[in-house]
């Protein structure tokens, strides 16, 4: 039987870290984002460990000819790996965003950025960098640079680990995304948003769309910091809850896009996504204003079928199309 070129590299992944994950007594979590930084070296970087556990290790890497193997196999190999893992231990926040999700905003990112030969794309969440390289490899015609920013030290590991394996430029920072950020203005934002209350009150005192009683919403605040750090007429691409411009902090958000983006599109998903109704999401797509840059004739609105279902998923993308010919 032959093995697809992913389940060969995640094999290795998988033997690889069971072995590093005995050896270093750490969670199978940390212990792929150390075999992912061994494979990309070719060679074994815990010291601790030894000659025997080392060269069985290399032999296993050796075997994963990463030579030959494509971008998506690599990120697809990751991602059941780092999915193996999060199984194991997990935070709803933390969840890496589902495959299903990503192609279709690595579709609309292509699509909307079409003339665009060079783009600087931002994710100021980007956990497992699963999202972030799916975009990449899908602009894969483009020179892209790009930039991540997580809170959470493993979770950005193993961005670092999965850029490098796909030879993706990457440059992350490892702190509060709501904090100052040292970067210049991007292109493009992608974002999985962390939805919920944001602890620091104080911090969030700086921003427009703070709550004025209580804590403010982290995913409206992740909305504002990413258009401060967008060129003027770029592109945002965010996952939110559905219920977005529905919830009691609705109201400063409608002011606030209403003052600095254009909407471009509203798209819900399907339901068959998401455990249940209240963690289901919607994909908004906005343009950050511009001198010479109009808004859309009518904004894309959709709920979009099982993307699984063929037939239904090829009739929206027509539709798609035919909002594309007529607003862009
Ligand atoms: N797109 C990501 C992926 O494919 O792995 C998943 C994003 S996950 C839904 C949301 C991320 O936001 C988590 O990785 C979490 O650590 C991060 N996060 C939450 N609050 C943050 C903050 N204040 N600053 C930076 N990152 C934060």
């Amino acid at each position: 039987m032959t093995v697809s070129p992913t389940e060969n590299l995640f094999n290795v992944l998988d033997d690889t870290a069971l072995i590093l994950q005995e050896e270093l007594s750490c969670t199978y979590l940390e212990a792929v984002a150390e075999t992912g930084e061994n494979l990309f070296h070719q060679g074994v970087l815990q010291d601790e460990l030894n000659e025997l556990t080392k060269k069985r290790l290399e032999k296993k890497y050796a075997e994963a000819g990463m030579d030959q193997i494509s971008n998506e196999h690599i990120r697809k190999a990751l991602q059941l790996a780092i999915l193996k893992g999060m199984k194991q231990s997990s935070q709803p926040n933390h969840q890496m965003t589902p495959d299903a999700i990503g192609m279709f905003i690595s579709y609309l990112a292509g699509k909307f950025t079409k003339g665009s030969q060079e783009l600087k794309v931002l994710d100021p969440a980007v956990g497992t960098g699963n999202l972030l390289t799916t975009v990449l490899n899908g602009l894969a015609d483009k020179k892209v640079e790009s930039v991540g920013v997580d809170i959470d030290d493993l979770l950005i590991k193993l961005s670092y680990v999965g850029a490098n394996l796909q030879k993706h430029p990457l440059q992350l920072f490892n702190q509060d995304a709501l904090e100052p950020l040292f970067i210049d203005p991007v292109d493009v934002v992608i974002s999985d948003l962390p939805v919920g209350y944001y602890p620091n009150d104080l911090r969030a005192a700086d921003y427009e769309l703070k709550s004025d009683n209580g804590h403010s919403y982290s995913h409206h605040l992740f909305i504002e910091q990413s258009l401060k750090h967008t060129k003027p007429g770029g592109y945002l691409f965010f996952l939110v809850p559905n219920h977005l411009f529905e919830s009691e902090q609705a109201k400063k958000l409608h002011a606030f896009f209403k003052e600095q983006v254009y909407i471009q599109g509203l798209l819900q998903l399907p339901m068959s996504l998401f455990k249940n109704e209240s963690s289901a999401k919607s994909i908004l797509i906005l343009q950050k204003k511009k001198a010479d840059v109009k808004p859309p004739k009518e904004v894309l609105m959709a709920n979009m079928p099982s993307l699984s279902n063929q037939k239904a998923m090829e009739n929206m993308l027509a539709k798609m199309d035919q909002w594309f010919k007529q607003n862009k």
